[in-house]
């Protein structure tokens, strides 16, 4: 597989999570609790720990919610969930940072949005205080420009710019947009640094809500400073179009080296599962074999040579079963996660993906004989029939596990910070 080359980047730690080019790619994640149920809270976090979350961000919006932080970071370390939990600070974090200080040290970084952090103040007060707060506690931030809320201040001044500019060098509204988030971020970031943060205690982003508007500001963002970048389309939307709007986007910007953490905006289904957007981030990185997380289940989409269902739901009963397992064998398995497997519907590419997988099945289709070839290694290993199909491939499975990948020392279940 052709290798990716990473944008060189300074690195920056949250928590104990290095967030930088010489690092893999953080997953992270965003809560949608109340901060202030503290149960309810660490609850979801802890789910999206456990479905692979390096990093989980909680919005920090008001009184309660900035009280209820150090509850919820130790309630998650007597839970031993150890992610380093960052702040989302909009409109009053300069006031919530300073008169809780016991939120300012237990976050392991604050998210500040320089479209809404000094509002109603002259100059940039609002900023400088929470980056006072960020320098004293010696914690990074991630000066998070959002299109939604962009710094209006500063784009009326370009807008007006642009429209003194001779008309063959006018650019439209659009590209004046994506200059002045641009702008926001690198001038803010230089004010941190004015204000005392270091160079790596910085990550930058810049979302939009557009996957073409969202290649175009991360080209120029990338291009014009080494800070780690945090990679979203904001406000993804609902189900398929969500996941494939974010993979369209991300993938373009992940193929040419840009991007050292990765949030998937996804807006879940009323009751849906908030760890989604987890497996989908990951996916998208494992796809482009960035890392490995999960074994991979290759299956055929069926076709008129399948007579039943039975080979799906096969495969999705296996992919639930490495989900299920991954935890645990994580902890005891090196290498496990790159493990390939192929659930197939037919003879056609049945045996041919099976001899491409550590291990695969192909499953009898139309007219052949009710018997399903196993291949391990790419050599035929055994033949199942009957009715037990699925529980004998897990157990070929399971041996596979235990045979083929070193035992390692247990590991805590997630980061600790
Ligand atoms: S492998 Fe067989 S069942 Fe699956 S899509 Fe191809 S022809 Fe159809």
């Amino acid at each position: 597989m052709p290798s990716i080359t990473r944008r060189t980047t300074v690195t920056t730690w949250v928590g104990s999570v290095p967030v930088g080019s010489c690092h893999p790619i953080v997953v992270q994640s965003m809560t949608n609790t109340d901060t202030a149920d503290v149960q309810g809270t660490i609850q979801q976090v802890a789910a999206l720990a456990r479905a692979g979350s390096e990093l989980v961000r909680v919005t920090v919006n008001n009184d309660a919610a900035a009280k209820a932080v150090p509850h919820i970071v130790e309630g998650l370390a007597k839970q031993n969930v150890r992610v380093p939990i960052i702040g989302d600070f909009h409109y009053n974090g300069h006031l919530l940072l300073t008169k809780y200080p016991a939120c300012a040290q237990a976050l392991a970084k604050y998210r500040i949005n320089p479209g809404n952090c000094s509002i109603g103040k002259k100059d940039d007060d609002n900023f400088k205080t929470m980056i006072e707060v960020a320098v004293k506690n010696q914690k990074p931030v991630r000066i998070g420009v959002n299109w939604g809320s962009l710094d209006q201040q500063l784009l009326t001044r370009m807008m007006d710019e642009n429209a003194r500019l001779p008309e063959e060098q006018m650019k439209d509204a659009r590209d004046v947009t994506m200059d002045a988030m641009i702008e926001s971020a690198l001038r803010s970031a230089a004010l941190a640094e004015k204000y005392g943060l270091r160079r790596d205690q910085i990550i930058l982003s810049a979302k939009v809500s557009g996957v073409q508007d969202l290649v175009d500001v991360y080209r120029s963002l990338a291009g014009r400073c080494d800070y780690a970048l945090h990679l979203g389309l904001t406000e993804a939307g609902m189900g398929n179009k969500g996941v494939v709007a974010s993979t369209a986007g991300l993938g373009i910007l992940l193929q040419e080296g840009i991007g050292d953490t990765i949030r998937v905006s996804l807006t879940p289904a009323p009751g849906g599962d908030r760890s989604e957007e987890v497996i989908v981030a990951q996916q998208i990185l494992q796809s482009l074999g960035i890392r490995s997380f999960t074994p991979q289940v290759t299956a055929c989409p069926g076709c008129g040579r399948t007579t039943s269902t039975f080979f799906q739901e096969m495969a999705e009963q296996i992919q639930t079963y490495l989900r299920e397992k991954m935890p645990v064998w994580k902890t005891q398995y090196s290498g496990v996660e790159e493990m390939k497997l192929a659930v197939m519907g037919c003879v056609v590419n049945g045996p041919g993906e099976s001899k491409h997988a550590n291990i695969g099945i192909s499953l009898p289709g139309t007219f052949e004989e009710p018997k399903a070839p196993v291949f391990v290694d790419g050599r035929l290993m055994t033949t199942l029939k009957g009715d037990h199909i699925v529980a004998e491939f897990i157990k070929i499975l399971d041996e596979y596990v235990d045979s083929h990948y070193s035992a390692k020392e247990r590991q805590p279940e997630t980061a600790s910070v």
